[in-house]
């Protein structure tokens, strides 16, 4: 590994891996029980995989891919053909997508993964420790070439565009029913240093009487002030309150972040996501996929080398 670390200059796209494998231990949100978290290194070409210790009479492994999600009604769930499935892989993926991790098995003992506090702080911290090392292949990317949008009557809409570098993010949320939310919005270009410092802070959310409906019915049974904002009207439940005035529209850009990381490589374009969830994102990548005119498959490397040279001979 070592001899093949040094052949690669540092200002090059690779693809990516972890140096050693990390494991920490935290609540499901759904069973309110103890599940356990690893991440491992991968060979290239893996992609993101998780993968089901408890799981031993079936195939066990699911890879995080946007044609896996089978539920996105309170979180995103991705399940494989003989239907073992993992939920709450979103922030998890934010965080992967975050630090460009293009190669990680990650195993788990229960069908979800643990929610932690709510935000991607924990896997920022296990992804900083396990380290990050580049693998001697080349990164690919989907680059968009056209608008795809999905939109509906209630004023929501997802939509990606073309963007000459990186992924960048705007988002909209409206709340008229609570002071506490209200109207935000919020706008980033992803790279790891705007990852770590100013998205992956911000918890998930939910109002008081759903998060009480979904205890009755033997849902969230994890959920708690410790790994959530509770909003009650106009209130934050919470006693040390937010994180930042803006914490929930940064919550949405972060699960933005971890679904779009479903198509398996990163995103050249711009995403816009006004009052939309985890269903309209994963709508969006099914439509932006089924038009081949609307995306091209790049090499990072030489497109960006293409870009620097066309810049420099108009300059
Ligand atoms: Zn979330």
């Amino acid at each position: 590994m070592i001899a093949e670390i040094k052949l690669l200059s540092p200002y090059r796209h690779h693809q990516k891996t972890l140096q050693n494998p990390i494991h920490c231990v935290g609540i499901g949100l759904h069973s309110g029980q103890k599940v356990h978290l690893s991440l491992k290194p991968a060979a290239v070409g893996t992609g993101v995989v998780f993968r089901r210790t408890d799981v031993t009479d079936k195939n066990n492994e699911i890879p995080a891919l946007y044609t896996h999600v089978s539920d996105t009604r309170l979180n995103s769930c991705i399940s494989n053909e003989e239907g073992v499935s993992v939920s709450t892989i979103e922030h998890l993926m934010a965080a992967l997508a975050g630090f460009g991790i293009t190669n990680v098995i990650v195993e788990v003992d229960a069908p979800e993964v643990p929610v932690m506090d709510g935000s991607a702080e924990d896997y920022v911290t296990l992804i900083r420790c396990a380290g990050i090392v580049p693998q001697n292949a080349p990164l690919k990317a989907i680059k968009i070439l056209k608008e795809v949008s999905v939109t509906d009557d209630k004023g929501v809409s997802v939509s990606l565009s073309p963007a000459e570098f990186g992924l960048s993010i705007d988002f909209m949320i409206d709340f008229p029913q609570s002071k506490a939310i209200g109207r935000q919005e919020y706008s980033i270009t992803l790279s790891e240093r705007t990852f770590a410092d100013s998205v992956a802070y911000a918890r998930t959310f939910g109002f008081a009487q759903e998060v009480e409906m979904l205890q009755s019915m033997g849902l969230a049974r994890g959920g708690s002030l410790d790994n959530a904002v509770v909003v009650d009207g106009d209130c934050v439940l919470n006693k040390e309150g937010l994180r930042s005035e803006n914490e929930f529209v940064v919550h949405k850009t972060l699960d933005a972040i971890g679904d779009l990381y479903q198509l398996g490589m990163p995103i050249i374009g711009r995403f816009s996501g006004i009052k939309s969830g985890h269903a309209h994102t994963n709508q969006l990548l099914r439509r932006l996929i089924a038009d081949k005119t609307a995306y091209e498959i790049v090499d990072l490397d030489a497109y960006e080398e293409s870009l620097l040279s066309r810049k420099y001979k108009t300059a």
